[in-house]
């Protein structure tokens, strides 16, 4: 199986620069007198459709050919990743094909159609929707985009990695939410092999740490319950093709509770008027609540803040609770 390079997401860079947003990075003097640390949010809530998704989905969608293209792309997700796919394919004029599960949130499936992809509502487990879509590309000629475990999908999320070592000197360490691990995968291979110095940190809640658990372990460990607030990273295992990337790369898998989250989120809210949903505040949490070893005091980190698609009533919730 083929494994990514820095130019590979130099590329890709190319490829995606006109549809997406070089999003900024926010210096926050609360957060860093908080902690003692210089902390930075690499603000992917501001990216294109809410998400660093559009990264990795636009470079493979732009990759296919106009053959390849005319039959429509397909993936299985409804949240963050099918937004993508939605958007990249109209963005070409192709046809896109969102499989959600039955019942899926109405929000999401109205964002969805926004963006002009045809929906189909299936089960209720990835399971059964990642049948119909290999029974959809099998029988239809549709090209199924993954949400991590692909060369291209891998190689467009690591240009959020680029854009953090070229836009801010004298990093020390970035912080990445993990679920599937093509965002860590991606952002750590662009980071490393610019700046071997630079730490890489994976994070997830205590209630989703496959990749912790396998990291640990030295290979893919499965869970079979989970249970977490941060929906963007509900993953029962890493994948196969991200997975010895992060082994590579990656210094330090670390864990925050459900309650650090929503208070990083309620924190970046009120504190930086930034709007995430919960699964984008967890690398933020990791910095304030701890999580980093002391090494890092007075030293410049950067929380990669990968999404803000959260729907208002849901997000009163949240905040409330805190
Ligand atoms: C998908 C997603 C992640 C995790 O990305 P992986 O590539 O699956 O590790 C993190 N945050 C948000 C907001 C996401 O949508």
């Amino acid at each position: 199986m083929r494994t990514i390079s820095l130019h590979d997401i130099f590329e890709a860079r190319e490829r995606i620069s006109k549809v997406i947003h070089h999003t900024p990075i926010l210096y926050s003097s609360t957060f860093s007198e908080m902690t003692g640390m210089r902390v930075y949010m690499k603000a992917e809530n501001m990216q294109k459709t809410g998400s660093f998704k559009i990264r990795g989905a636009s470079n493979r969608v732009f990759s296919l050919t106009p053959q390849e293209g005319a039959k429509g792309v397909l993936t299985a997700s409804s949240g963050n990743h099918g937004q993508a796919v939605a958007y990249a394919a109209r963005a070409c004029g192709y046809k896109a094909t969102i499989i959600m599960p039955e019942g899926g949130s109405p929000a999401k499936a109205a964002s969805i159609n926004g963006y002009g992809a045809d929906l189909v509502f299936c089960g209720t487990t990835s399971d059964e929707r990642l049948a119909l879509a290999a029974k959809m590309r099998d029988e239809q000629g549709l090209v199924f985009v993954p949400p991590y475990d692909d060369p291209y999908v891998i190689a467009g999320q690591g240009t959020a990695g680029l854009e953090i070592v070229e836009d801010l000197d004298d990093v020390a360490a970035v912080l990445v939410p993990t679920g599937g691990c093509g965002l860590i995968s991606g952002v750590a291979t662009a980071l490393k092999e610019k700046n071997p110095g630079i730490s890489v940190f994976g994070v997830e809640p205590t209630g989703s740490n496959s990749t912790g658990l396998s990291f640990k372990a030295g290979r893919r460990v499965s869970l079979d319950r989970i249970d977490t607030v941060a929906d963007g990273i509900r993953t029962s295992i890493p994948g196969e093709l991200t997975f010895p990337i992060v082994q590579k790369y990656v210094d330090d898998m670390l864990l925050v509770s459900d309650d650090e989250i929503l208070r990083a989120e309620t924190l970046m809210l009120e504190r930086c008027k930034l709007l995430t949903e919960p699964t984008g505040a967890v690398s933020l949490a990791a910095i304030l609540f701890g999580k980093l070893p002391e090494t890092f005091r007075g030293k410049k980190v950067v929380a990669l803040i990968s999404g803000g698609n959260v729907a208002l009533p849901q997000l009163a919730g949240y905040i409330s609770a805190k």
